[in-house]
């Protein structure tokens, strides 16, 4: 008997963003325009009214953040690990310094802890990122921030709908980048959207998204600062409206599942199989990955190409970033961030998206147990 193969990540477009966007197509204008303010309106309201402009890709939008908090050569940002590269490599981007800081076992997030020592007279900005969408404690980030007059960039890619204290991520705190990638919660294929503080802040983010050009009138045009090609089209937007109104169900969704995957495991199979299940926190998280950790007796590729055999993807979120060949050069170790580096080997990401159904999660989970049990047996 064959089973249907199933990614780790798939996007759920209904059919009114598909209208939406063949919309755009027949009234061609295809680059940013109407659709783009809409959405850059919509996602304003949904985070309280603060300023939103959007951008091609999350990593520029974060690259443009610090171009806004000015941070460039001779600046350091402290910043995790374990992320996608993109966080580390804007700041090199900048011409400032990554200065990492180990992470948090249980949360797999930055450990809020081991920060204040990594700060130095050059420090300017925090870069914190919520691993899997889950927040930290942000009241305890921002107290840190405040205490040493630092800038916090939000790395917000995997945390849109997650909240902290009933806020949502966005709607409160310094300035936050947002991915709307096509494997996040909500996607315009590719895209991102920086929240900001002041109408001045997003007047700048408008120069540095499109070359530093200011317009003034019908033909008045002006470039004070230099910025790049980082806008997005109208038919991005479009996806973007659509899936923001899809928002609260595909979350919904993505809870429910995640609450699925914690009652099939059962309550003993953290302690039985040594395996480390993500925090079960259902009340901040979006649920953007269901993580889990695997015993340090088995070799992570086995595992992954078992799963293949049995037609399910499973994702690798993240080799730590510092041990990297660009990293390495620039003096950066194994036995830095032991942490990270633990979890950086054996953590899994196992399928969860908003159109799977908890028929697929019973035959993932079976299919780990079966995994485990065979590679202990061979132990
Ligand atoms: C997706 C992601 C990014 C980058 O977003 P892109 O839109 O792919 O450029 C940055 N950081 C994290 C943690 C991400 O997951």
């Amino acid at each position: 008997m064959t089973v249907p193969y199933l990614p780790f990540a798939k996007p759920a477009i209904d059919e009114a963003t598909i209208a939406g966007v063949v919309e755009v197509l027949r009234n061609g204008w295809l680059t940013g325009g109407p659709k783009v303010r809409q959405f850059e309106e919509k996602l304003s309201d949904y985070f309280g009214g603060r300023p939103v402009r959007t951008f091609n890709s999350g990593t520029g939008t974060m690259e443009i953040a610090l171009r806004i908090a000015g941070i460039g050569a001779g600046d350091e940002v402290v910043t995790t690990p374990i992320s996608w590269v993109a966080t580390a490599n804007v700041i090199l981007t900048v011409g400032a310094t990554p200065v990492f800081v180990d992470i948090d076992l249980a949360t797999r997030n930055i450990d809020l802890g081991l920060i204040e020592a990594a700060i130095t007279p050059r420090t300017r900005a925090i870069m914190p990122v919520f691993l899997a969408g889950l927040p930290m404690d942000m009241d305890k980030l921002y107290a840190i921030a405040k205490r040493h007059q630092l800038r916090v960039i939000e790395d917000a890619a995997q945390a849109f709908g997650s909240s902290w204290k009933r806020n949502p991520l966005g709607s409160f705190g310094d300035l936050v980048s947002f991915s709307f990638q096509a494997n996040k919660n909500i996607t315009t294929g590719e895209g991102g959207c920086l929240v900001l503080n002041t109408a001045e802040e997003a007047f700048l983010a408008e120069q540095y998204r499109l070359q530093g050009v200011i317009r003034s009138g019908f033909d008045g045009m002006e470039v004070n600062v230099l910025g790049g090609k980082f806008n997005m089209s109208d038919i991005a937007a479009a996806i973007g409206i659509g899936q923001l109104a899809q928002l609260e169900a595909l979350n919904r969704t993505r809870l429910a599942l995640a609450r699925h995957y914690f009652s099939v495991f059962g309550e003993h199979f953290e302690a039985q199989y040594d395996v480390r299940l993500p925090p079960a926190n259902f009340t901040d998280s979006n649920w953007h990955m269901f993580q889990i950790v695997l015993p340090e007796t088995i070799r992570r590729t086995d595992f992954i190409a078992a799963m293949k055999e049995r037609e399910i993807g499973v994702g690798v979120h993240y080799p730590p970033i510092h041990l990297f060949a660009l990293y390495r050069r620039l003096g950066f170790r194994e036995g830095m961030f032991p942490v990270a580096e633990r979890i950086g080997r054996q953590i899994v990401t196992l399928p969860l998206f908003s159109t799977m159904t908890e028929q697929d999660i019973d035959r993932v989970v079976d299919a780990v147990k079966s995994i485990l049990d065979d590679k202990m047996r061979l132990k």
